[in-house]
Order: C-alpha cells, then sequence, then structure tokens
C-alpha cells in the first residue's frame, strides 16, 4: 500500500525588490513602493510528477507547491507573519491534490474560529490563507502536470461548485445556479482550450499612463503600446482635473479612435468628486474610470456608474467575494476586476467568476506588481474555457515589470497572453531571485537604507497602492 504523500513543511519568505530607488513611472501620492511578497512554499515528501524544471536547476526531488500575498514593502512582514500562523493547519496534512481536498484546505484557513476574529475574510489574515491556498493549487496542478488553468478547466462542474464556499452568497448565487453556467459551458471546452493555446487572451497595458511622465514620453508609449499589438491602454489620473483633461486629450490624439482608453484614479476621489471629474472627461471617452473611490463604498461606486456616462471598473482591493456580491447586485459596476493574491486564492476567486458570470459582466483582472500577471492569467483563461466561455470585452491588465525573476514567466505577444504550457500556477520565483532579495539580510538589501514613510504627502493624498516603474523593474541592481 503507498501511503498519501504529505506536506512536511510550511517556509516564508519575505522578498521585497527596491523598486522605490529608481522610480519613473509615477504617481505622485505614491513615491515610494517596494514591490514585495511574502512568499511561502509548501513542502512534501511526494516524487516530483512532471514538475518544471527551473533555470537554476532542478530544485527539489520532492513536489512543492508556491504562492505568495504581494505587497509595497512595508508590512510584507506582517504578511509572512499571517502566513506562518497557518502551518498548524498545513503542516502533516495530506498533499491535497483533488477538488475535495483543495475544499476542504480552504475552508479550514478561511473559517479557523480563533484567526477568524482578525477579519473576518478580510484583510492581513484573509490574504495570508490565499497565499497558502494558491501554493497547495500550485502543488495540485504540478503534480497533475497540468497549467493550472488547464487543471481547472478539466474538472467536472460538479467538482468545481464543491471547491466554492456559497455562505453569504445563495441570495445572489445558488449551487444549482453556478453548476447550470459550468454546464452550460461544458460542451464549448476544447474548441475555446484549442483557440486559446492558438491565438492566447486579450491584454492591455497600462505602461504609458504613469501620471509623472512628460506628455513627450507618455505619447510615445501610447504609441509604441499600439504598434505592439494592444487595443488598450490605461492613463493613471486623479491629481490634477486640467492636467488630465490634457493628458487625455493627447493620448486619444496618439492613438486615434479605435483603442481604448481607461483611466485609473486608485481611490482618490469622494463620490462628488468623481461625478465632477468623470464628467469632464467624458468627451474624450474613456473605456472605464477605474478605482474612483473606496473599494468599500458600494452604493458610492454606484451612485458614480449612476450619475457620469463612463463605465466603471473596481475589484483588485475588494476584500471578498461578499463585497463583489454586493457590488453586483446594487449595480455599481460594468467591470469586474479580480485580484489573484486579495481574496482567498483559487477558490474564491472562482466563486467571483461565477457572480460575474451570473450577471453577464466580463471580468478585467488587476495585474503588475510581482507576480501578479503570472498567476491571474491563469484564472482568466480558465473563466474563458469553463465558466463565461467569453473573451468579449475582456481584457487582463500588463505591466513589463520583474518578470525576469519567476521560472515561468507570463509572455504577451502582440497584445495578448501567450497560454502556459508549464504544469502548475507559474508562481515559482527562481531559487536564486529568492536569495537575492530576501529582506533584510539578502545581498541586494545589505548596505541599502529602506525608503521611510513620507508622512506629510500621506495625509495630504488618499494613499493609492497600484504604480509601477517599468525601466525600474529592468534596471533594478543584480538581477539574475
Ligand atoms: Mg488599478
Amino acid at each position: 500500500m503507498i501511503l498519501r504523500p504529505v506536506v512536511t513543511e510550511l517556509e516564508v519568505h519575505d522578498i521585497r525588490f527596491p523598486t522605490s530607488e529608481r522610480l519613473d513611472g509615477s504617481d505622485a501620492m505614491n513615491p515610494d513602493p517596494d514591490y514585495s511578497a511574502a512568499y511561502v512554499v509548501l513542502r512534501t515528501n511526494a516524487p516530483v510528477a512532471g514538475g518544471p524544471d527551473t533555470p537554476d536547476g532542478p530544485d527539489s526531488a520532492v513536489a512543492e507547491g508556491h504562492g505568495f500575498v504581494f505587497t509595497i514593502g512595508r508590512g510584507n512582514d506582517v504578511t509572512a507573519a499571517a502566513i506562518r500562523s497557518l502551518r498548524p493547519h498545513v503542516v502533516g496534512r495530506p498533499a491535497p491534490y483533488t477538488a475535495t481536498q483543495l475544499a476542504a484546505l480552504h475552508r479550514d484557513l478561511t473559517h479557523d474560529s480563533q484567526l477568524r476574529w482578525l477579519g473576518p475574510e478580510k484583510g492581513v489574515m484573509h490574504m495570508a490563507a490565499g497565499a497558502v491556498v494558491n501554493a497547495a493549487w500550485d502543488l495540485a496542478a504540478t503534480y497533475a502536470a497540468k497549467p493550472l488553468w488547464q487543471f481547472l478547466a478539466d474538472m467536472s462542474p460538479e467538482e468545481l461548485v464543491e471547491l466554492v464556499d456559497f455562505r453569504y452568497l445563495t441570495d445572489a448565487l445558488t449551487r444549482d445556479e453556478a453548476l447550470a453556467i459550468l454546464r452550460a459551458a461544458e460542451p464549448g471546452r476544447a474548441e475555446r482550450a484549442a483557440r486559446l493555446r492558438e491565438r492566447g487572451y486579450p491584454a492591455y497595458t497600462t505602461s504609458p499612463g504613469w501620471l509623472g511622465y512628460t506628455d513627450e514620453k507618455m505619447i510615445k508609449l501610447a504609441q509604441e503600446a499600439v504598434a505592439d499589438g494592444f487595443g488598450q491602454i490605461k492613463l493613471k489620473i486623479g491629481a490634477d482635473l486640467d492636467e488630465d483633461l490634457r493628458r487625455m486629450r493627447l493620448a486619444r490624439e496618439a492613438v486615434g479612435p479605435g483603442v481604448r482608453i481607461a483611466v485609473d484614479a486608485n481611490q482618490r476621489w469622494d463620490v462628488p468628486e468623481a461625478l465632477r471629474w468623470m464628467r469632464a472627461l467624458a468627451p474624450y471617452q474613456p473605456h472605464w474610470i477605474e478605482e474612483p473611490t473606496s473599494p468599500d463604498d458600494v452604493l458610492g461606486h454606484a451612485a458614480i456608474r449612476a450619475g457620469q456616462p463612463v463605465k466603471v471598473a473596481t475589484g483588485e482591493h475588494v476584500a471578498n467575494r461578499v463585497v463583489f456580491k454586493q457590488l453586483l447586485q446594487a449595480g455599481a459596476v460594468d467591470f469586474v476586476q479580480i485580484d489573484a493574491a486579495r481574496v482567498a486564492g483559487v477558490n474564491e476567486n472562482l466563486a467571483i467568476l461565477l457572480l460575474a458570470a451570473k450577471h453577464g459582466l466580463p471580468v478585467c483582472p488587476h495585474a503588475g506588481g510581482v507576480g501578479l500577471c503570472e498567476l491571474v492569467q491563469h484564472l482568466s483563461m480558465f473563466d474563458f474555457v469553463a465558466v463565461s466561455g467569453s473573451w468579449d470585452d475582456r481584457v487582463i491588465e500588463y505591466v513589463d515589470h520583474l518578470h525576469e525573476h519567476f521560472t515561468d514567466p507570463a509572455v504577451v505577444e502582440a497584445g495578448r497572453y501567450r497560454a502556459p504550457a508549464a504544469p502548475g500556477f507559474s508562481a515559482r520565483m527562481r531559487p536564486a531571485s529568492i536569495a537575492a532579495y530576501r529582506y533584510p539580510d539578502g545581498p541586494e538589501w545589505r548596505g541599502r537604507v529602506p525608503s521611510t514613510p513620507h508622512t506629510t504627502s500621506a495625509t495630504e493624498h488618499p494613499a493609492t497602492t497600484e504604480r509601477t516603474a517599468p525601466t525600474t523593474a529592468r534596471t533594478t541592481g543584480g538581477n539574475p
């Protein structure tokens, strides 16, 4: 008799990239992000089955699962501690490979009777649970020798609904309704998977739109994005209306009428301010306004959607499936922006994909940061093959940033994400990168002084969390 393998260790790393040193991307409100990952490795005593070869050499003879929470620097240690607190649920547990086992792990992690007090189901503890859940999915998909999107898309509708925690959802989505959505998509799965492998999944780029770029740089990057095959770009806005009107006009002239321009306020406004701003920008036909106000303000989003003509997108900071449910019930959004590392992992994102499918709303994931493109591409691809069955009006965000640290980096060509073929969740960082950027003792951090809080500007300007320095990432010293 073969004993079932178990998880033998939960290993946590505080990994930070010193991207704040040379930001040329720009967000006047957030001058100092150090893109970071509270990174978890589940080790097992199971033999590798079809596991990926890493460029740093075969790193283990046993199966592993990798996952992470993305943060922007300070607080990464808090998140790492939260992940460690989940160790008793995982170490010694049989390695979860099936839908039933992955569902049980997700429920154990999100319903710990004492840790749940810290949320419930929101914030650091919930994100930590998501990292461990995602690591378990990486382990299971790797063991099955399939990329995660395919591993999910090969599950039966019955297995997939088993993965979802329907508690708090059944007034909006029942198990039977979810089953009907998945069964309706079942006949077309093979054809769509073939089309996905052949054509890739639509992407858009945020690279031209950082708030502090000169007009010349913004125009040049916008034109390059179009030449690279992107049908959509995104501009950061929200600091100064006159400036935004000017940049929007220039961007529209640069890309022409046929390319979509989304705008992103990163939670900057109160509701009346959002209405005033977007009514003024509307003549330039923004494709959507992203995060116009607090991610918790469901009714505020509804008022913004009703009170001005531009479609509303949000979700990268939405804490859980319950708030997504309310955004949909309230008619508050046009685009659902899931994030792979904000909610409790694959299982909760599956619930959100099903909610969006029931409402007929497109899911356009948030990505960028470090590793978010790598993860979330799998969820959109699975949605296309087995849930919504459509990629119309759907795009995954892309930023050309820090991909070199991953063993199976996201690849975007001609404005589309190529479907990953390697087994797993594309979550694995190169061992050399983990060693080099471990905070505070990795070689890349020795002798460096971490950036300090900008308390004055933080008071004047409400915090936002998304920003990127595309060239910074490529020029950060010592990248392997
Ligand atoms: Mg955003």
